[in-house]
This record gives structure tokens, C-alpha cells and sequence, in this order.
């Protein structure tokens, strides 16, 4: 069994580190707030109450941090995983995060000369494929690296895809959020204009779901209460995945196409929308509530 720090006890890193418990692995867990870390009790979970305190013992460190700026500093600092990590170590971030920083700190692992492998690894399921080990896992970086990694990965997902070299699995990540965010929307809309119509919400979805609109949006993730039992919308839109994260991965999206010169007109609107429904008080609902701000004038 595998000696693992786990940094990020957050909505996903908690259910993904009871998964590697339940592999057999020992770990060392850390989080900026002791009372996460703290809250993982099993013989095999030691807290550390630092950075290189859960890092210095390891095999593999793995990471599950909010943005790009915590995970510059959780790996690049000089008490932070790379300063520490013992010789050949292999480094895990399933953070989401901008390509950039993924490829930046890939690079500063190798430049340490201590054997260092480095995979950005996003996730792709949420808090229920995270509690379901069901995650999705889109991996970048070496070969070499995969295959050490995908038999730990695999005790947290169903599917692990070698997306390609360091910075792959966040484009992947990126480019499939863009997707989602802007099909969520456009479900949102068609709901909105059914209503206006006078269709019946609930015709729509039997028609959609079965017609060329089909989307993961509309029929497992359903945003107007009733036709998917399991979709937030049953519960007053009460997350799973939050707008607040949304509208990050859509800011990634945008300055990821920013910088390459790609176009990319609906990932800007559509982060200009959930920009808006955040600072209108939707930040910590679920994404799909997104619909709500079609009932108001938006003052785009
Ligand atoms: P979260 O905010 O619940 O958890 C992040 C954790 O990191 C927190 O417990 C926080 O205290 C900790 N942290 C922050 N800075 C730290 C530091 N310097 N040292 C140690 N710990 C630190 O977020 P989450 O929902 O678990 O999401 C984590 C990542 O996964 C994000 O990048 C998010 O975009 C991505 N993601 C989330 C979901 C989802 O449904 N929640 C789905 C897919 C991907």
C-alpha cells in the first residue's frame, strides 16, 4: 500500500481521500482549515499540520486546491510539496486550474533534481461522482507518471484518460466545462421561452430529451424541478457544482482562448452571465440555477 499526503479537504477532496482509505493506502491529510483535516478519523489518516509535514513521508502527494494561486503556493513556497517531496515522489494536482500554472509547476517539479513526476489530473463528476468514486480523471504529463498513478486513480474514478503532455488534462477540463456552461444555459433559455410559449415545461422534456437538443444539461441535470429526480433544481438548487466555480472555469476558458488566439464568443457571454448571476446573490447556489436570471431583466 501507498504512503499518500492529500492537501484540499474541501466539498471533493474529503470523498476522494475516504476512497483511498478504503483502498488500503495511509495517508497524511492537510488542509488550510485544521477542522477539515481533522475530520477524515481512521487508523490509517494522520493530519499533518502543515504543507511539508504531509509531503516530507510520501510516495505520492496529491492535491485538490480551489484556484491556480493556491496551488502556485501550495507546490512552489519553500515549506510547499516540491521543497519537500522525497526523491522520486510523484505529484498529483486535481485542482482545476488555468494551463499556465499547471505547465509552470510541472516544470519547477522537474527542475528540483530529486526524481519529481508531475500530473495536473482535473476531475470531471462532482461531489456525488467524488462520493461515488465515479470521478472522471483527464491527465497530463508523462507516460511514465500515467502508469504509476492510474491503479491510485482508479480507487477514486471510473474513467482515467491520458489526456496528453503536462497541461492536457486542465485543457481538456477547460474546453469540457465550456461545454457544459454554455449548454446549461442555452437549456435555461429554451425552459424560459416554453414558458412564455404556454408549452408545458414537462413536453419539452419529453420532446428535448429525445430530439437533436439532447444534452447532459438537459437530461441528467435538468434545471426546472420535476423531470430529473436527482437534479438539483428538487432541492432549491442547493450544489453540487457551484455558479461561484462555474464562472471560474469559464474565466479559464476565456483567457485560455484569450491567449491562444482562439474564438470564443459564447464562453464570454456566458461568463458575463454567471458573472452577473453571481453578483446578484447566486454564487453559492448549483450552476443550473443559472435559469433563474432568465425570470429577471438582465441588464447585460
Ligand atoms: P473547496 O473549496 O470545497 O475545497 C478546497 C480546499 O482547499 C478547502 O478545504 C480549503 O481550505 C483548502 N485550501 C485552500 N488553500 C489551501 C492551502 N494553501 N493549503 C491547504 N489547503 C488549502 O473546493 P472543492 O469544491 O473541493 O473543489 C476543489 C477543486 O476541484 C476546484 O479546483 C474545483 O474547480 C474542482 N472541481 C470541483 C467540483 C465540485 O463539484 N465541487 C467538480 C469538479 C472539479
Amino acid at each position: 500500500m501507498t504512503r499518500i499526503g492529500f492537501i484540499g479537504l474541501g466539498h471533493m477532496g474529503l470523498p476522494m481521500a475516504r476512497h483511498l482509505l478504503a483502498a488500503g493506502h495511509h495517508l497524511a491529510v492537510h488542509d488550510a482549515v485544521a477542522a477539515k483535516a481533522a475530520s477524515l478519523t481512521d487508523d490509517r489518516a494522520r493530519t499533518a499540520t502543515s504543507v511539508a509535514e504531509a509531503t516530507r513521508d510520501a510516495e505520492i502527494v496529491i492535491t485538490m486546491l480551489p484556484e491556480g494561486r493556491h496551488v502556485q503556493e501550495v507546490y512552489t513556497t519553500s515549506d510547499g510539496v516540491i521543497a519537500n517531496a522525497p526523491r522520486g515522489c510523484l505529484l498529483i494536482d486535481c485542482s482545476t486550474i488555468d494551463v499556465e500554472t499547471a505547465r509552470a509547476v510541472s516544470v519547477a517539479a522537474a527542475g528540483a533534481g530529486r526524481g519529481l513526476d508531475m500530473l495536473d489530473a482535473p476531475v470531471s463528476g462532482g461531489v456525488s461522482g467524488a462520493e461515488g468514486a465515479a470521478l472522471t480523471f483527464m491527465v497530463g504529463g508523462s507516460e511514465t507518471a500515467f502508469a504509476r498513478a492510474r491503479p491510485v486513480l482508479a480507487s477514486m474514478g471510473k474513467r482515467i484518460v491520458h489526456a496528453g503532455a503536462a497541461g492536457a488534462g486542465q485543457a481538456a477540463k477547460i474546453c469540457n466545462n465550456l461545454i457544459l456552461g454554455v449548454s446549461m444555459i442555452a437549456v435555461g433559455e429554451a425552459f424560459q421561452l416554453a414558458d412564455r410559449l404556454g408549452l408545458a415545461r414537462d413536453k419539452l422534456f419529453e420532446v428535448s430529451a429525445h430530439a437533436s437538443g439532447q444534452c447532459w444539461a438537459l437530461t441528467s441535470y435538468c434545471p426546472v424541478p420535476g423531470p430529473v429526480p436527482a437534479s438539483p433544481a428538487n432541492r432549491n438548487y442547493q450544489p453540487g457544482f457551484t455558479s461561484r466555480m462555474m464562472r471560474k472555469d469559464l474565466k479559464l476558458a476565456v483567457a485560455a482562448a484569450r491567449a491562444t488566439g482562439a474564438v470564443a464568443p459564447l464562453s464570454g457571454e456566458a461568463c458575463h452571465l454567471y458573472d452577473l448571476f453571481c453578483r446578484s446573490g447566486g454564487a453559492d447556489l448549483d450552476f443550473s440555477a443559472i435559469i433563474k436570471l432568465f425570470g429577471r431583466e438582465i441588464d447585460a
